[in-house]
């Protein structure tokens, strides 16, 4: 065997472990950007619902913090601690809530609503 045929070898084994390194964290990306993506039921900002009770599927970006209720310091107040949050319902990221019957939000969500859950 000549050098040439083995040199080309390496180079593309080469090629093959670089495209795999490149591929895992690109696949990954794309894994967790649909784990996040908003379900097609999910609650929107313009719900009539969602706009009286001032819902954000981000509590960090709602009016948490100036109208903060009662049970747990503000930064715990999100849908997942919400007593109205149904969690057999959706997935791990989305849930119904017995307010917005047929539509989920997002366990990071918040309104002003919110009430501790108990336990
Ligand atoms: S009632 Fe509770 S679970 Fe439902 S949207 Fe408001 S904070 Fe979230």
């Amino acid at each position: 065997m000549s050098d040439k045929p083995i040199s080309q070898s390496r180079r593309d084994a080469v090629k093959v472990i670089l495209g795999t390194a490149v591929a895992i964290p690109m696949i990954n990306l794309v894994g967790f950007s649909t784990a996040h993506a908003a379900p097609a039921n999910a609650v929107t900002p313009d719900d009539p619902t969602a706009q009286a009770l001032k819902y954000s599927q981000d509590a960090t970006k709602s009016i948490r913090d100036s109208a903060a209720r009662p049970g747990a310091p503000t930064s715990e107040q999100h849908c997942a601690t919400c007593m109205f949050m149904l969690p057999d319902q959706g997935d791990a990221e989305w849930k119904g809530c017995s307010l917005f019957p047929g539509k989920l939000i997002s366990i990071n969500g918040w309104c002003s609503s919110w009430t501790l859950k108990a336990g």
